[in-house]
Order: C-alpha cells, then structure tokens, then sequence
C-alpha cells in the first residue's frame, strides 16, 4: 500500500547491535485528521446561530425590562464566552493542519509591544501594574497575526491569574548566547519575549501538561476568570509554526514566567519608523 505511514525508532540493543522499530501509524493519522476536521466543522456550524442569539441579546434593554437585567447580563456573558471559544477553537484548528505559515514578514515589535502594554491596561482596569521592557532592540520575522494572538494569550493570562496590585512585566530581549557543536559560542543570539507575573503561580506537576487543551490547574478559578482553556495550546502551536520554544517557570504564591525563545534566524533589524507611541 503507497499510502501508509511507518513511525521508526532506532534502538540501541547492544554493543554492536541496533534495533530498527518500525509501527504502522497510517489509521491513527487517519482519526487524528477526522478529529480535526470534526472540531472544525462543529465550531462552524456553531458560529451562525451564535451570532444571531448575541445579536438579539445585544437589543434587548435592560432599562426597559429592570427585572430581567441580572439575567440579561449573564445571559450576554455566556453568549460572549461561547462565542470567544468557537473562535478559539476555529483559531486552533487552523494552526493544527497548519505545517507552515502561510505569510511571513518583518513584525515591528516597538509597535507589537505597545499594543500589548494596552490591553493589558484594558483588561486590567487600574488594578496591576504593567511595565515593557525592551532591551533586544531587533524586530522578529513571522505571522505579526499569529504573533500578536500568542503574546495577547500570555498576557491574557498574566492579568487574569495575578490578584489586584500586582505586578505584569512584559520583556522583549536578547537570549543568552548557544554553545556551538565545536564548543565555541554563537555569535548571533536569538531573541525572547517575555511576560512575567506576580501572581498565583503554577504547581510544579501541573507544568509540562498546562499547554494541553482545556488543561486547567484550577477549574473554579480559570471558569470564573473567563479563560476558554485552549490559551496556551495556541501559543505553543504558533511558537512551533515560528520554531521557537516556551519556557515556564513558576513559583506558587510567587508568580510565573512565560518566556518565548526564538532563533537567530528569526531575527531582523529593527525599523527605524518603528516608534513606540507612549
Ligand atoms: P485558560 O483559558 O483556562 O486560562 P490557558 O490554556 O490559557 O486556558 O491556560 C491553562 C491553565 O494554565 C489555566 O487554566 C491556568 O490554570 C494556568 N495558567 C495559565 N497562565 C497562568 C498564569 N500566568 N498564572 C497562573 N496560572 C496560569
């Protein structure tokens, strides 16, 4: 059959002996694949009907029917929250059949950092303290769309998970420099973006599942900040379409770090135009 699909690994069995394991993936690439489609379609279909009850929602008014206005607004809360999650899920399965980007340019990162800098604002309403940081001085190469959608999670996140009064950083710098095969050390660094939070933390056991769908450490909590679970693995899809990698440190009661580590080759020299606006 042409059309199968073989997963190898090479096994070292002894001295001077190799174990090649060879297993036929072809039918689970198969139910993968109608999972996806599956989830796309479904999302879709939802989009429609979702539309016109947030539409008709949107013209009642609670002026003129002051009883009902406690359940118009949660009423209009939950149609949001369905409607941010089907866009969500559209968002992801996009990025899943996705094996590259479709459109790659300089991403002027003054301007992207800014645009952070307010929603953050936005969503915090006065009640941490946000502050960018930008000592890397280059732009990024890539989706400036997919970009913005992952770093807006991160900070997203950071805002909904640290109590009032604290502390939102957000950091574009240069990463440390690799060590080469020969030993010597890269002359060109890659670059990292950063968003760094005073808040609750994430226990260590829960890290290396926090980026899988609908993944949450806390679910009474991520519910009521108004999060749809799938934040993270979006981020982790679109740094791997751009080969970068996220970091996460966290400390409970402390904060988390969310760090994203892009190559050299995803580096650019910044714009001169690019002026940050205050
Ligand atoms: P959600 O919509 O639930 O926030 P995400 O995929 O964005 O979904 O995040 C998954 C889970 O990881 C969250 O439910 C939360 O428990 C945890 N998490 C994400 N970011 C942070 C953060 N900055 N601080 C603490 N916990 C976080």
């Amino acid at each position: 059959n042409p059309a199968i699909t073989l997963s190898m690994r090479l096994i070292p069995y002894s001295e001077n002996l190799w174990l090649l394991v060879a297993r036929d993936v072809t039918r689970l690439l198969q139910l993968e694949q109608m999972r996806r489609d599956f989830v796309a379609n479904v999302s879709h279909e939802l989009r429609t009907p979702l539309t016109v009850v947030h539409g008709y929602l949107d013209m009642l008014d609670p002026a003129e029917h002051p009883d009902w206005a406690p359940m118009l607004a949660e009423m209009q809360r939950q149609s949001q929250r369905m409607t941010q999650l089907v866009e969500d899920l559209l968002t992801l399965s996009r990025l899943e059949s996705a094996d590259h980007l479709p459109a790659e340019e300089p991403v002027a990162m003054s301007t992207m950092l800014s645009t952070l800098r307010r929603e953050a604002m936005a969503l915090s309403q006065g009640r941490h303290e946000v502050s960018v940081e930008d000592s890397a001085g280059v732009d990024l190469f890539g989706s400036g769309k997919e970009l913005h959608s992952a770093f807006s999670n991160l900070v997203g996140n950071a805002i909904r998970y640290t109590p009032a009064g604290g502390h939102i950083t957000i950091r574009f710098r240069k990463d440390r420099p690799e060590r080469l095969n020969s030993g010597a050390m890269a002359k060109d660094t890659g670059v990292v973006l950063e968003v760094v939070d005073t808040g609750y933390g994430i226990p260590a056991p829960h890290l290396p599942r926090i980026t899988e769908r609908f993944y949450r450490v806390s679910t009474s909590r991520s519910r009521e900040s108004g999060g749809t679970g799938l934040g993270l693995s979006i981020v982790k899809h679109v740094l791997n379409l751009h080969q970068a990698r996220l970091e996460i440190t966290s400390e409970v009661g402390l904060g988390s770090t969310f760090s994203c580590h892009f190559g050299a080759e995803r580096v650019r020299p910044r714009e001169p135009l690019d002026i940050a606006l205050p």
